[in-house]
C-alpha cells in the first residue's frame, strides 16, 4: 500500500493507530491472575487491536473523571464511555496477569492506577439512568467496586467468533486503501438487515466511495438475534444485493452497554479507527426500552465541534416502503400517509417468521426471512 493512499483515508483517532498486541513476556504465570468478565474482554480485544485508538490500556482516573463530565480523555480528546476494569482490591504487584473467564492468561498490564468509583454517578452521567432493569446499568452494579488501570500488552487474542468476518482496524484500513476508497460510511447493527436498514446503508452509499457493514457481534442482551444467524442473513443479503467492489463486511467486536447516546459517539470513534469517514446514526442508536429520547443519539453529536470527531454522523430517520411512492422512503421523502406505508412491528415480524411465514417482500428480502425462519424452528440456535 502506497503511503499516497493510505493518508487518503480519514487518520485513527488521535493520530495513529495505537495496537496492544505483543509478545508475551516471560514469568507471566507468577503473576497475580485477573478473570475478565464478557465485556471487559470485548475491551481487551479492541485495545489489541487498535479499535479503542489512542488508548493504551484501561482507563486510570483522570481520563475516566473527564469521561464522565465532559465526554473527553485527559488530553482533551473527545471520548463518551468509560474503558474500564473492575477489581475487588489492589493487586499486590506492579504488574498483572489478565485472563478469560476460564483464567487463561491473555494479556499483561502495568498496574498504574487503582480507584474507587461511584456506580450511581456512572450509571447517571453514562446510562442517563439509575434503573438496575437497564441491562447496561445492571451489569455495572454487578461489577467489583475499584477500577484498576494501565496499559496493556495482549499476547495471546481471544478466537474470533466469526474467523470469516475478523478483521482489525489495520485490515479493514487496507482493504479500504486497497480498493481506492477515501469516504467510507460504516454501518452498526445488531440486527438482520431488513429493507429499511438495505436503503439508509445505499443512500449513504451513494455520497461516499465505500460501505462497511460493521454487525456487532460481542455480547447483547439474550432476545437480540444471535450472531451467527445474522451473520448469514447479511452474507446472502450482500452477495445478492450489492455491488462486491463497494462493501466491506466485517464483525464489530465490542460488547453492546445500551449507554444511547454516548455509545453513538463512542461507537463512531472506533469505526473511525477503523477507516470510516461517515458513520449512520439511525433512531435510537444504541437505545434498549424508552430509557431514550427517538433523537437523543443523533443529536448529542451537536455537543462537539464540526472536526473535532474527525469521523461526520449521517443521521436517518425510519424508513419504510410506500405504496405510492413505489419505493423506499422516509418521513423526509414521503409525503403520504401511514395507509400507504408497510410498517411492521418487531412483535409482529418475530410472529410471521415463528410461524414459518415470510414478512412482505417490501420488508424483508425473501431470503433473509427464510434464513431467520430456519434458526427460529432450530432449538439450538435459540431465537425468542
Ligand atoms: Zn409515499
Amino acid at each position: 500500500m502506497s503511503l499516497a493512499t493510505e493518508q487518503a483515508l480519514i487518520r485513527p483517532h488521535g493520530g495513529e493507530l495505537v495496537g496492544r498486541a505483543g509478545d508475551r513476556p516471560d514469568g507471566v504465570d507468577r503473576l497475580e491472575t485477573i478473570r475478565l468478565t464478557s465485556r471487559e474482554l470485548s475491551d481487551l480485544d479492541m485495545l489489541a487491536s487498535g479499535a479503542l485508538s489512542p488508548l493504551p490500556g484501561f482507563m486510570g482516573s483522570s481520563d475516566y473523571e473527564r469521561v464522565l463530565e465532559d465526554m473527553r480523555l485527559a488530553n482533551g480528546l473527545p471520548w463518551a464511555l468509560p474503558v474500564c476494569l473492575a477489581v475487588e482490591h489492589a493487586p499486590a504487584g506492579d504488574r498483572v496477569a489478565l485472563a478469560d473467564e476460564a483464567g487463561r492468561p491473555l494479556a499483561v498490564m502495568e498496574v498504574e492506577d487503582v480507584f474507587a468509583y461511584d456506580k450511581q454517578r456512572e450509571a447517571e452521567r453514562c446510562f442517563l439512568t439509575r434503573d438496575e432493569a437497564h441491562p447496561g446499568v445492571a451489569r455495572m452494579f454487578a461489577q467489583a467496586d475499584h477500577y484498576v488501570a494501565g496499559p496493556v500488552t495482549v499476547f495471546e487474542r481471544q478466537k474470533p467468533p466469526f474467523p470469516e468476518l475478523h478483521k482489525d482496524p489495520a485490515d479493514t484500513r487496507a482493504l479500504c486503501a486497497e480498493r481506492g476508497w477515501k469516504r467510507v460510511v460504516g454501518f452498526q447493527t445488531r440486527n438482520p438487515i431488513h429493507r429499511a436498514h438495505e436503503y439508509l446503508t445505499k443512500c449513504a452509499l451513494e455520497t461516499v466511495d465505500g460501505l462497511l457493514i460493521h454487525p456487532l457481534v460481542g455480547e447483547t442482551k439474550s432476545d437480540d438475534v444471535p450472531a451467527a444467524v445474522r451473520a448469514e442473513a447479511y452474507r446472502v443479503l450482500i452477495e445478492r444485493y450489492y455491488p462486491e467492489d463497494r462493501v466491506v463486511v466485517s464483525a464489530f467486536p465490542a460488547a453492546m452497554r445500551y449507554a444511547g447516546p454516548r455509545e453513538a459517539i463512542w461507537h463512531a470513534i472506533a469505526r473511525k479507527n477503523y477507516g470510516c469517514s461517515h458513520f449512520i446514526v439511525g433512531r435510537d442508536h444504541a437505545g434498549v426500552g424508552d430509557y431514550y429520547g427517538t433523537y437523543d443519539a443523533q443529536r448529542i453529536f451537536e455537543r462537539f465541534e464540526p472536526g473535532e470527531l474527525g469521523i461526520t454522523p449521517l443521521m436517518f430517520e425510519h424508513s419504510f416502503w410506500c405504496n405510492r411512492c413505489e419505493g423506499m422512503a422516509s418521513p423526509k421523502t414521503c409525503p403520504h400517509g401511514e395507509e400507504d406505508r408497510v410498517s411492521l412491528s418487531g412483535t409482529k415480524v418475530r410472529e410471521l417468521l415463528r410461524g414459518g411465514e415470510r414478512p412482505p417482500i417490501e420488508f424483508s428480502r425473501a431470503e433473509v426471512a427464510d434464513i431467520l425462519i430456519d434458526a427460529m424452528r432450530d432449538p439450538d440456535r435459540g431465537i425468542g
